[in-house]
């Protein structure tokens, strides 16, 4: 189980979701064939890390025990800059309409996984002191 959340990023960092080298579509979830022209030709590739919150929610339970000290844990439906409607773990105290800077980041179990948090440059110390505290990081090579 805990692998296949692994496999659906191909790696840590920067965003990265498959493009379409046909129509140039930018698809999420990830998918066999494009969502637009169904071309089988879907490449990982960087796409812009921004994106605005359209809607949230916080998890009250979660069956991965590191999660627990942390709830109640917001998630969210991010617009991304580049199209498509992505879910990401999203920075507390963050609202709708909030310009967002995703990141695919591992959770301390190696989970890979899209995080948002606030796109203001002034809030960089609050975002590194809530990805430490959750254990969230680029995986060490
Ligand atoms: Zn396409």
């Amino acid at each position: 189980m805990t692998a296949a959340f692994k496999t659906i990023f191909p790696a840590t960092g920067a965003p990265q979701l498959q493009v379409c080298t046909d129509c140039g579509q930018v698809n999420y979830p990830p998918r066999e064939l494009c969502g637009k022209c169904l071309g089988a030709s879907l490449a990982w590739q960087p796409i812009p890390a921004g994106g605005v919150v359209q809607s949230l929610t916080e998890l009250h339970h979660s069956l991965e025990p590191q999660y627990g000290p942390h709830l109640p844990w917001p998630v969210a439906s991010v617009k991304l800059d580049c199209g498509p409607v992505a879910f990401a773990h999203l920075q507390p105290g963050l609202d709708v309409n909030t310009a967002v800077t995703l990141r695919i980041l591992a959770d301390s179990e190696g989970n890979r996984m899209l995080v948002a948090y606030a796109a203001d440059k002034n809030a960089h110390e609050s975002i590194q002191q809530w990805l430490t505290a959750i254990q969230f990081q680029e995986e060490r090579p």
